[in-house]
């Protein structure tokens, strides 16, 4: 793989993280930002990272740190990133202006044969590529906070997108350890995100409503729900809490609707509930500590990711 370079198109949280994931596998990856600072402050951040994971056995990959280390490396020239990667991954901000302009960019510099990949949280990937020389190249690979620690990649192709760009990058992802799944249809918040705003919309409701604490709400997520599922998703979960599907729509249907019933028009956060919601959170984990906590965080991942590879 080490003949083959991955283009990392800004370097912030999203990556650098997907840096280390192309790395581990043996793909050589530049890495870039409009801010050179940034792409050194990037570089500092996978040192870190990378010996923080060896110590605790955790390291992706057979290479070893020095090897994985030495295929990422640092430039402020765009076309030095892109011109010869065969599979380019845009992480700039969610913005639409910024990301097309960014495109425009990639797009007078880059292979034929390429692969665009935008990590788009939202952003459909019509609407990013539409003016595009190599739209048929380009493709949205949304992935899952911190990318390196949670595998799942939503793959969303836009309707030019060709084919072998959707298959090829579902193998790439596979290969490098990722979890790729295809959204086959273009739509708003793509299917991660409308899950996890269902879910964050009744979290705030129940709150508002007196209903449970913040942090016995977080509770039935990370010791109920979430327990099961880290290891099957909610449809799994109904069919095996029955006996099937239809059984589980004859035991539970009417109860279950009469529940969604009750849910209500959405609402934003922002006002009174918003600065409770605040309080509480930082009365336990104050904002002067949340590096610490996302490292508490992400260690547990990895080891949850190593127990679910041992299994
Ligand atoms: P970030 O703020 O950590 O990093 C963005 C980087 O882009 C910055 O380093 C910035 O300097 C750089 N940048 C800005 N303009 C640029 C340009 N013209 N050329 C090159 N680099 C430029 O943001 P992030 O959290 O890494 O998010 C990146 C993308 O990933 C966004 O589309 C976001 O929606 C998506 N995403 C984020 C998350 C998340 O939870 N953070 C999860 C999934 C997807």
């Amino acid at each position: 793989n080490s003949e083959q370079q991955v283009g990392i198109v800004g370097s912030g949280l999203i990556g650098h993280s997907f840096a280390m994931i192309y790395a581990a596998s043996g793909y050589r990856v530049r890495i870039y930002d409009i801010k050179p600072e940034q792409v050194q402050h990037a570089l500092s951040t996978i040192d870190e990272q990378l010996e923080h994971l060896a110590k605790n056995g955790l390291l992706r990959g057979k290479l070893t740190v020095k090897e994985q280390r030495s295929l990422i490396t640092g430039t402020n020239d765009l076309a030095e990133c892109v011109k010869d990667a065969f599979f380019i991954q845009e992480c700039v901000y969610e913005d639409l202006d910024l990301k097309r302009g960014v495109h425009a960019k990639i797009d007078g510099l880059c292979k034929d044969d390429v692969i665009i990949a935008s990590s788009a949280s939202a952003l459909i990937p019509s609407l990013i590529s539409q003016n595009l020389k190599h739209k048929n190249r380009f493709i949205v690979c949304h992935p899952t906070n911190p990318p390196f620690y949670a595998p799942l990649v939503e793959v969303i192709p836009a309707p030019w997108t060709d084919p072998d760009v959707v298959v090829t990058t579902k193998q790439l992802l596979a290969e490098t350890g990722q979890v790729p799944v295809i959204v086959k249809k273009e739509i708003d918040g793509f299917v991660l995100n409308r899950i996890q705003y269902s879910i964050i919309g009744e979290c705030w409701r129940l709150y508002e409503e007196g209903v449970m604490s913040v942090e016995d709400i977080d509770k039935v997520m990370s010791e109920g729900l979430g327990r099961r599922y880290a290891f099957m998703g909610p449809l799994e979960t109904a069919y095996l809490n029955a006996d099937g599907m239809y059984n589980y729509g004859d035991k539970y249907k009417e109860m279950i609707y009469r529940v969604q019933c009750t849910f209500g028009a959405p609402r934003k956060m922002e006002g009174p509930t918003l600065d409770k919601i605040q309080n509480e959170l930082t009365s336990r984990i104050p904002l002067d500590q949340l590096n610490e906590r996302r490292k508490w965080r992400d260690i547990r991942l990895a080891s949850l990711q190593k127990l679910k590879n041992d299994l």
